[in-house]
């Protein structure tokens, strides 16, 4: 399986890390070894000092298919859960600095925590979900899927213009405003509505 991600989906946190608003997905991928399912520990990896996380709602996909259509795209993702796009900002910082790729701080070990996942079920509506992030139980992102620069069946059609997606592969749609930095002890939270899906302290 791999991890698809979405940079730049929302206007806010677009001009939070001082990044135009993009005209298309900005996409990049963490391989399967980035994965962190729920439960599993996370640690604190030693080549950063500014350790961020960025919440996001994230799909599963459902079924095989490569330039998918638009208009067809929602059969072929099925679940969905918040999960966390750990960010080492400060070698990412270098890496666009330098022009080089980001994979070092974006799709390490450990790097796309997810949640349990939830059925997407046909009165989910898809353009009005509401999703939370807590540090040490203080809100500090808020995010609502109708704020979503590119929606899940544009980022899908889009994907797999160039990837073909399998089934059980992972996208992380983006991050709304409010990123922030992390610290060994921190208890992270995400809330998709109401329901509490991901729950890890910082080892
Ligand atoms: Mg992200």
């Amino acid at each position: 399986m791999k991890i698809v991600c979405v940079g730049r989906n929302y206007v806010e946190h677009a001009k939070e890390l001082g990044n135009e608003v993009p005209d298309e997905p900005v996409i990049f991928m963490k391989p399967k070894t980035a994965l962190l399912q729920p439960a599993a520990s996370f640690y604190y990896p030693a080549f950063t000092n500014e350790l961020h996380y960025e919440c996001e709602l994230v799909l599963r996909i459902c079924k095989n298919g490569h330039y998918i259509q638009e208009r067809h795209a929602s059969s072929y993702y099925n679940a969905i859960t918040v999960g966390i796009d750990f960010t080492a900002r400060d070698v990412q910082d270098i890496c666009k600095k330098k022009g080089l790729p980001w994979e070092k701080a974006k799709a390490f070990d450990g790097s796309a925590a997810v949640g349990n996942f939830i059925d997407i079920t046909p009165d989910l509506d898809k353009k009005n979900i509401r999703f939370s992030f807590t540090k040490n139980g203080e809100r500090v992102q808020q995010g609502h899927s109708g704020d979503m620069i590119f929606s899940f069946d544009s980022i899908i059609a889009h994907v797999s213009k160039y990837f073909s997606l399998n089934i059980g592969d992972l996208i992380f749609t983006g991050t709304p405003s409010g990123v922030g930095e992390c610290v060994v002890g921190d208890v992270l939270e995400a809330f998709l509505e109401e329901d509490s899906l991901l729950k890890l302290e910082v080892k």
